[in-house]
């Protein structure tokens, strides 16, 4: 059963957190290579990608330090709605870059139009989109943005940051024309922390190769020349590859549309038990999270309280996240989730409404 109905990290089947005790071996030998290169094939398919999928080991915030360094000499755009597209923003900015922005309000998604107006008004390298805000339960509407920058601005690289949906959601890399697409392990694809996924187009690396200063633990350039030989230049995580290596397989034995529809069914089931319990999801139709609610905290419940209670049954749920900490809390609906489990939590949290 699982418990943890926080956005990451969440629960791992025993059998993958099993896998990380198998026996270190080299990890330039002809075995460690074998494993690396499947994890990388079957990885594609949850990418939608025939180009590569690079395995980095650190979490998903270093994938957004590795797309402004290979991706950005000067100039880019960060779409921001919230405290992990703020975040990228901030990467681009620690890293030297001009990073203009365009924001919406916390709860509200990226409009088609504020992004073609922004492209009109000046040439940027790349943009920046994060598909699932994690801490307001917004979805954009990623394939409308997609479409914007190709139409109006063909050059410019799209850097998607997927953290929290990819595995979980449906994204089709190569249709959307998707140039960077990042993940991290300790979401959607059920694993323990430390590892991120990167889908890259050829022409996000073509460009890379022209990037100055893309410095050297997140250069891509140096990542594919090892890739091609199924290593990487640095020791991988290789108890977290073991780990992917069985959940990949536990992923794709349950069939990607099958898991994509158990996200959906359970986003929704909470969604409509909030608004049935008079606490609005934070974010508007069509825009409303398939892998984590948002819910205004309109009891204005003791967080704190809610959870102690939880934790007696071995659940938890999450705060807001950044500035709307207090007046929202969280449900994650991802990975091991199933939806009697998000059953179990909602009578749970029924029983703490009675007596509070
Ligand atoms: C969790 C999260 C991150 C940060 O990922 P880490 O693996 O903790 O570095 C970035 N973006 C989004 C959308 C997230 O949900």
């Amino acid at each position: 059963m699982s418990h943890m109905f926080v956005p990451g990290p969440v629960d791992v089947a025993p059998e993958v957190l099993a896998a990380q005790t198998k026996p270190m071996i080299p990890h330039r030998s002809k075995d460690f290579e074998a494993i690396f290169k499947s994890t990388e094939e079957r990885a594609k398919k949850i990418f939608y990608t025939e180009s590569r999928v690079f395995q980095g080991s650190h979490s998903g915030s270093g994938m957004q330090e590795a797309g402004i360094r290979n991706f950005v000499e000067e100039s880019v755009l960060s779409c921001i709605n919230g405290s992990f597209s703020q975040r990228w923003n901030d990467v681009a900015i620690a890293n030297g870059k001009q990073a203009d922005k365009i924001e919406v309000e916390y709860g509200e998604a990226i409009t088609p139009d504020m992004l073609r107006d922004a492209l009109k008004k000046k040439h940027y390298e790349a943009v920046t989109i994060v598909h699932n805000e994690t801490s307001t339960g917004v979805e954009n509407p990623l394939k409308e943005l997609c479409h914007v920058v190709h139409e109006t601005s063909p050059d410019t690289l799209i850097l998607v940051d997927a953290v929290s949906s990819l595995a979980g959601v449906k994204i089709e890399m190569d249709a959307l024309g998707i140039d960077f697409l990042m993940t991290s392990s300790q979401k959607c694809f059920a694993l323990p922390p430390g590892l991120a996924l990167a889908g890259t187009s050829d022409r996000a690396m073509a460009k890379a190769a022209t990037v100055k200063n893309r410095g050297w633990y997140f250069d891509l350039v140096l990542m594919e020349k090892h890739r091609l030989k199924d290593s990487t230049p640095m020791t991988p995580a290789m108890s977290l590859i073991y780990a992917l290596d069985v959940q990949l397989d536990r992923i794709l034995a349950e069939g990607l549309d099958k898991r994509f529809a158990r996200h959906a069914a359970m986003s929704k089931y909470m969604q409509d038990w909030a608004i049935a319990h008079g606490m609005e999801p934070l974010a508007k139709e069509p825009y409303r999270s398939k892998t984590v609610v948002t819910i205004k905290n309109e009891h204005k419940w003791d967080i704190s309280a809610l959870n102690k209670f939880l934790q007696t049954k071995d659940m938890r749920i999450a705060n807001g996240y950044g500035k709307i900490k207090d007046l929202t809390y969280r449900v994650a609906t991802m990975g091991e989730t199933q939806l009697a489990d998000v059953k179990a939590l909602t009578e749970a949290m029924e029983e703490f409404m009675k007596q509070a």
